[in-house]
């Protein structure tokens, strides 16, 4: 049976100050194994609420409704998350890959050597980093990175990634993407990728939800048809080029 997470029909309200805010009204995607799915959607049209909601981080409350169908999944889903804000999210007392093999050293089940897997994903990803070095001696973008290994170092059932690749240059960016793309190749797992680099999400995705802030909920889901793996020229690839237009036009429309 395919893994597949169908989100339906999520609504959130938010409370503060005595006030009620809506931020999401009758959210629906489906996300599956074989297809890399991505949201595109202004700064507090909920994209990060969203994702803690698939991640159980964020329950329901009062009247929030909604429904989220896990398909395929064992009881127990290891999800591998990428904070938006990720130089909270490390540890700046261990080393790289400490950092890298933390999940391991905290779940209960694990038998792995946390160190040597982030020594092989550190070869793959990071190859000019010494895995002995510490997170104050990396650049935003590196450090970003060590955010996405860590993710990685499960090899989780989920894969949540919120701007992973805001901190590195256009070019890295892209590249990197490509190089995520190989390894959920290999294992395909049901993906939701949040970003504003617009040719990052195309690049990657076949489904592009948009999620307006004005509605509060996705009003489009976009198809890229480009076959997989994708290609440093598929971003001016005919598909690619009529996925973006109809992203930056549901951008301005919401500006
Ligand atoms: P995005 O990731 O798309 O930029 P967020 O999901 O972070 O948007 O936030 C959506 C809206 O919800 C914003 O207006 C934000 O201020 C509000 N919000 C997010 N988290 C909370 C919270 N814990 N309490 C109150 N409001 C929140
Ligand atoms: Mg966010």
């Amino acid at each position: 049976m395919k893994k597949s997470i169908a989100l339906e029909n999520i609504s959130m309200k938010f409370y503060r100050d005595g006030n009620e805010k809506c931020v999401l009204d009758g959210v629906s995607m489906t996300l599956t194994e074989d297809r890399f799915a991505s949201l595109v959607g202004p700064n507090g049209s909920g994209k990060s609420t969203l994702m803690n909601i698939i991640a159980r981080i964020m329950d329901y409350e009062n009247d929030d409704t909604g429904k989220i169908i896990y398909n395929g999944f064992q009881s127990e889903k290891k999800i591998g998350y990428v904070w938006q804000n990720y130089k909270d999210s490390l540890l700046p007392w261990l080393t790289v890959e400490e950092n890298i093999a933390f999940p391991i050293y905290v779940s209960p089940r694990s038998s792995s050597d946390g160190k040597e897997l982030a020594r092989k994903l550190i070869g793959t990803f990071l190859p000019d980093i010494s895995p002995k070095a510490m997170i104050y001696q990396l650049s935003g973008g590196q450090q970003q990175m060590v955010c996405l290994l860590r993710a990685l170092v499960l090899e989780p059932d989920i894969m949540l990634l919120d701007e992973p690749f805001a901190a590195l240059d256009q070019q890295r960016s892209w590249t990197t993407a490509l190089h995520f793309e190989k390894e959920w190749s290999k294992r395909q797992i049901p993906v939701l990728f949040v970003s504003h680099d617009v040719d990052a999400a195309v690049l990657l995705s076949d489904d592009i939800g948009l999620l307006s802030k004005k509605n509060r909920k996705i009003t489009k889901c976009i198809n890229n048809t480009l076959e997989h793996p994708r290609t440093l020229d598929m971003l001016t690839a005919k598909e690619h080029i009529l996925c973006r237009k109809e992203i930056i036009e549901f951008l301005h429309s919401e500006s």
